[in-house]
């Protein structure tokens, strides 16, 4: 019984400031604990520890890409036996308010969001994030065998790899033989591109930044047919000059950079799909003149989140993709979380920055 032990946490008590702790495990009535082995560390927590993300009650135990084993199942609302390694959906779905019942990714049943690493430690039973040795697992969790074979660092991935596979094959219905062009080359936007290329996507672009050099080699290496820093060129002559064509889909996982969203509108061929999965924060987008949508007669899409498909096709590829070891570039301990949280926003520098994980 784990219930009346005690959890070592970082929580981060405010902007910047995270504190190394331990929580007690309070009794339960549903659900389980998961023991966590090793968390991703994304943009996500980068923002909660910058405190760019508004909608956040501190204190909270940042991080939402776990991966760990079933420690203890109180009734049979969880249906992995004890000792199962699972990757555990970031968003817990209650399945009966509006928005689950509407097929919508993102449950608001707890506030800010229902989901793993963005929950307050106020809510009960305040092991809600992946940076602590457990985390409760609701009724409402959604969990995904993961091989023992995958270091847990590696397993963090899936949840990257199940964005990628939701925003880039599964929302635009991508078809064999269709042309992507990927808008940033973070962790998801190299997902994207596996996954696109995994489900026989003709011809996959990347676009990044100056500072994504290490990021753009990494998308050429997993078998981009074109990668471009945007502010050496111009992005529209590049494709033309190496597709020939227009893409049928331009995916937005830039971070924070309203300009992708004039870029995929423009660059997309009439008729095509345009998936925006990447929030803008305060940055407004001025001057939209939307009659691109109409007279182009555009799909525009927004995504939150990975689907359970994508959670799904993530954890089997993860174990057919070796390539995949390499990506995951920065591993910390739990007690150097703050220096994670720093590689991850690139405050130690941006060179061979891939993926970060925090591993037990
Ligand atoms: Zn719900």
């Amino acid at each position: 019984m784990l219930t009346g032990s005690t959890a070592r946490a970082m929580l981060l008590v405010g902007p910047g400031r995270l504190t190394p702790t331990r929580l007690p495990m309070g009794q339960i009535e549903t659900g389980g604990w998961l023991a966590i082995e090793s968390t991703g560390i994304s943009g996500v927590e980068v923002h909660a520890w910058n405190g760019t993300n508004r909608r956040l009650d501190y204190p909270l135990i940042p991080g939402h890409e776990i991966v760990g084993r079933v420690a203890e199942v109180v009734d049979d609302s969880i249906s992995f036996p004890v000792g199962t390694r699972v990757v555990l959906e970031t968003s817990i779905r209650c399945g009966a308010c509006r928005r689950c019942t509407n097929g919508v990714s993102s449950c608001t049943f707890r506030r800010p969001i229902n989901a793993y690493g963005h929950l307050s430690s106020k809510e009960p039973p305040a092991l809600w994030g992946g940076l602590a040795e457990y985390v409760y697992l609701d009724p409402g969790a959604r969990l995904h065998a993961l091989s023992d074979d995958i270091p847990a660092e590696v397993g963090t991935f899936a949840h990257a790899l199940a964005a990628g596979f939701t925003w880039a094959v599964e929302l635009p219905r991508l078809q064999t033989g269709e042309n992507v062009l990927i808008l940033g080359p973070g962790p998801r936007g190299l997902s994207a591109l596996i996954a696109a290329k995994a489900a026989g996507a003709g011809w996959v672009g990347v676009a990044g930044l100056p500072h994504d050099t290490d990021r753009l080699k990494m998308a050429a290496d997993l078998g981009a047919d074109m990668v471009v820093n945007i502010e050496a060129g111009d992005v529209g002559s590049a494709v033309a000059n190496s597709l020939g064509a227009r893409p049928d889909i331009v995916l937005d996982v830039t971070s924070d950079d309203p300009e992708a969203i004039f870029m995929g509108l423009d660059l997309v061929r009439a008729g095509g799909r345009v998936v925006l999965a990447s929030t803008k924060g305060t940055n407004a987008i001025h001057q939209l003149f939307s009659d691109i949508v109409v007279v182009k007669e555009l799909t525009v899409r927004g995504a939150f989140g990975a689907s359970s498909a994508g959670y799904h096709w993530a954890t089997r590829h993860l174990a057919t993709d070796d390539r995949i070891d390499q990506i995951v570039s920065h591993e910390f301990p739990l007690a150097e979380a703050g220096r994670a949280m720093q590689a991850a926003g690139g405050v130690l520098g941006r060179d061979e920055l891939l993926a970060v994980a925090v591993t037990f």
